[in-house]
């Protein structure tokens, strides 16, 4: 697709946008331009009627809404997870909607980090969501083990990207588990993880991803690529709502592997209330649930996830990547680099990265946040001097980015950014 700077451009090319009827199924705050969607999804009516409906049903079920819900509660883990896992490519058994994504994490780790004779490290990275280097941290610890020898992170050149070469390079017989992400939080990189999988299989690693940033704007193919485990939120591409409960994938080949933070969720399903006092778990993904489903906070997925699949992955990729290509573009052509000293720190290349663009500046970045936010913009800020900006696409249009755009460009010619304080607020 080819691009040009003028309004009308943007204008014309939202005429012709095949997912424009979708911006309309979604509730978008009053004069904002909303590119937030990578932290935050937006609510869809159909994600607000299912919570609606959900909460009805407590009211007039009780407890009776366990079985006689519709979907039923006991299995509503089970249901969203066959719901997502053509996101990801997989079956349906694979894929279960349980807790929250760093308590899945754990989940996931307990079992599937197997130290063993001369295997024991733990491959990340260091640009990986923090979160994720502290939980496996903690579970060497757990163990008893020095996790400043074993936690291993493969480091960045540039301290935005990972080189892949780089990463296989360090999968070597000392390493016992590879967890990555999909895409990098912050400069929204998206790795090649067919490659990353293959190779942690030809060395007999294992591999996990966290695919937070990714499910819902990127489409995966787990089975295919022989991924072993993976997780990720639900309320950030798929629109689940803060504190949305998060999903884990099993490859059915570890069907039989037990899970160690076991809870009685994990029980097989039939038999769960037989109270048997020794652990069984179901033979599927749902064994990784540990807990009573959060019924309520799960319920906006019902309507989140139909929406998706009303859109299609593939056609919320191709028009996700226009959005982001044509932001890039303006960017290159509105705010000149050796004008502005503004950079984009997001992978040119269509395959590369993922939902979000990174503009990157000096210091002061933190005061064009604020000076475009209190414009109607809503992007987010990751320290050092990096603004995200995620043009949705379920609900962003060509025009609002060429705005936004504008936005940043009108704040820089008039100085407007240094009324702002440069200390930082608590979320960003
Ligand atoms: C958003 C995000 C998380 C969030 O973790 P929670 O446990 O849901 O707070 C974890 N990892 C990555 C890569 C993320 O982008």
């Amino acid at each position: 697709m080819s691009f040009d700077t003028s309004e009308s451009f943007a204008r014309e090319t939202d005429r012709r946008d095949p997912l424009a009827s979708f911006r309309g199924r979604f509730h978008r705050p009053r004069g904002r331009i909303y590119l937030d969607g990578n932290s935050l999804g937006l609510a869809s009516r159909e994600a607000a009627a299912e919570l609606s409906r959900t909460l009805r049903e407590w009211r007039t079920l009780g407890i009776g809404g366990w079985l006689e819900a519709d979907p039923p509660w006991f299995t509503l883990g089970e249901t969203l997870g066959a719901l997502a896992a053509p996101l990801v490519g997989a079956c349906s058994e694979e894929v279960v909607c349980a807790g929250t994504t760093t308590v899945d994490l754990h989940a996931l780790v307990a079992t599937f980090y197997r130290p063993e004779g001369r295997r024991r490290r733990i491959l990340a990275d260091c640009l990986n969501f923090p979160s994720d280097l502290y939980a496996l941290a903690g579970q060497l610890k757990l163990r008893g083990l020095a996790a400043e020898h074993l936690l291993v992170l493969a480091e960045s050149r540039d301290a935005r990207t990972l080189d892949e070469a780089q990463l296989i390079a360090r999968m070597d017989d000392e390493v016992a588990l590879v967890l990555l992400p999909s895409v990098l939080y912050r400069s929204g990189q998206l790795l090649d993880l067919e490659r990353l999988a293959r190779a942690a299989r030809e060395r007999g690693i294992l591999i996990g991803l966290d695919c937070s940033h990714s499910v819902g704007a990127v489409p995966h193919r787990f089975d295919a690529w022989g991924v072993d485990f993976a997780f990720w939120c639900g309320y950030k591409y798929l629109n689940g709502g803060p504190g949305s409960p998060a999903f884990l994938y099993v490859n059915r080949r570890h069907f039989g592997a037990e899970p160690l933070l076991a809870g009685w969720w994990g029980y097989i399903k039939e038999r769960q209330f037989a109270m048997d006092p020794e652990f069984r778990h179901e033979p599927s993904a749902a064994g990784w649930q540990i807990s009573t489903p959060a019924v309520l906070s799960a319920a906006p997925l019902l309507g989140a996830l139909r929406v998706i699949h009303d859109a299609g992955i593939e056609r919320i990729r191709a028009r996700s990547l226009e959005l982001t290509g044509y932001l890039m573009f303006l960017v290159d052509n509105l705010l000149p680099q050796e004008r502005t000293c503004l950079s984009i720190g997001t992978p040119r290349e269509a395959g590369r990265r993922g939902g979000h663009v990174a503009l990157e500046g000096p210091g002061w970045m933190w005061q064009v946040h604020q000076a475009i936010k209190a414009r109607g913009i809503v992007p987010d800020y990751r320290p050092p001097g990096v603004i995200r900006l995620a043009p949705t696409a379920l609900y962003t249009s060509f025009h609002e980015v060429w705005r936004t755009v504008r936005t940043i460009k009108t704040v820089l010619d008039r100085g407007e950014y240094r009324r702002y304080p440069l200390e930082r607020t608590a979320v960003t």
